[in-house]
């Protein structure tokens, strides 16, 4: 033993960590780290208390201390796309540079009133690393009190960098975009198996959209019926031991404000089990090698 190497040390028990490949983290950009998930349970656990405590006063004040609606806590998908493609999100920092952010996502199930679903977290890879406090109401005023500090660009948020920067996408480009969105999808839910992955759950596979650009099984071309080129990129993928495809269309936009500059727009990404879908969407002409976004 001696002092010359790394010592890390867990932030609630103090137990020396010998390799920091075994430190968790619950935020970015801090060096707050455990040695186990217990100790992140028992660092959390009185500032979750604290903010459970301003909860409850603020149901006081706008009398909304018990609301059916809170059952959709324990609603996993529903939790899930509140963090995984909320509606807004907010940060606030404090004097010392601590960041809380605030993720809210409007939900509205059928004849039902919409509710707020409210999620008050720490930030791990653009995703809620530790939620501090989960909360749903129907109340604008309560949602509103969880609109801490600033909000950020959603979108901006989630595209980590690679976002459509730098690139020149007309007005008029954008409304095709949508409109071509919305017909694909359309034309997707008719032929779209209810025995097959929900279509509600598609966000909850978002991460395979990179690695399905970037290393494609397949590719096929396909010139659609208004003449737009639509671009299919399929990759298999194992979860769990349940084998899928995963789709990602996109349409090529040959830009007009700038030479030979031609963007790969995706337009359309899930996931499918079922070998009929699998089927209608596996045919045009073959393209060989990766396109980039
Ligand atoms: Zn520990």
């Amino acid at each position: 033993m001696n002092f010359k190497k790394d010592f890390y040390f867990c932030y609630e028990c103090k137990k020396s960590v010998d390799n920091l490949e075994d430190l968790l983290f619950v935020e970015a950009g801090s060096t707050r780290s455990y040695c186990s998930e217990k100790c992140i349970e028992k660092y959390f656990s009185p500032i979750t208390n604290f903010y459970e405590e301003i909860e409850k006063k603020l149901r006081k004040k706008y009398a909304v201390e018990e609301e059916d609606c809170l059952e959709f806590l324990s609603d996993v998908t529903i939790m899930e796309k509140s963090m995984t493609a909320p509606d807004e999100i907010w940060c606030h920092e404090n004097g010392i540079k601590e960041e809380t952010f605030c993720f809210i996502k409007k939900v509205a199930i059928k004849e039902e009133r919409p509710f707020y679903v409210i999620i008050l977290c720490t930030i791990f890879d653009t995703y809620p690393g530790y939620v501090l406090l989960s909360t749903i109401t129907e109340s604008k005023f309560l949602m509103e009190e969880f609109r801490i500090g600033t909000e950020i660009d959603v979108e901006e948020h989630f595209s980590e960098g690679e976002s459509a920067e730098g690139l020149d996408i007309s007005n008029d480009e954008i409304v095709g975009i949508e409109q071509k969105k919305s017909e694909i999808l359309a034309n997707h839910i008719s032929i779209h198996s209810p025995a097959d992955i929900p279509v509600e759950n598609y966000e909850l596979y978002n991460d395979y959209i990179e690695s399905t650009m970037d290393s494609p099984d397949e590719i096929f071309k396909n010139k659609d019926k208004a003449g737009d080129t639509i671009y299919t990129y399929i990759k298999a993928f194992d979860k769990e031991g349940i084998s899928f495809y995963y789709f990602v269309l996109c349409m090529r936009i040959d830009s007009a404000s700038e030479e030979g500059q031609e963007l790969i727009i995706p337009i359309l990404n899930f996931p499918t089990v079922d070998g009929e879908l699998y089927k209608s969407y596996h045919q045009g002409e073959q393209v060989s090698g990766a396109l980039k976004n």
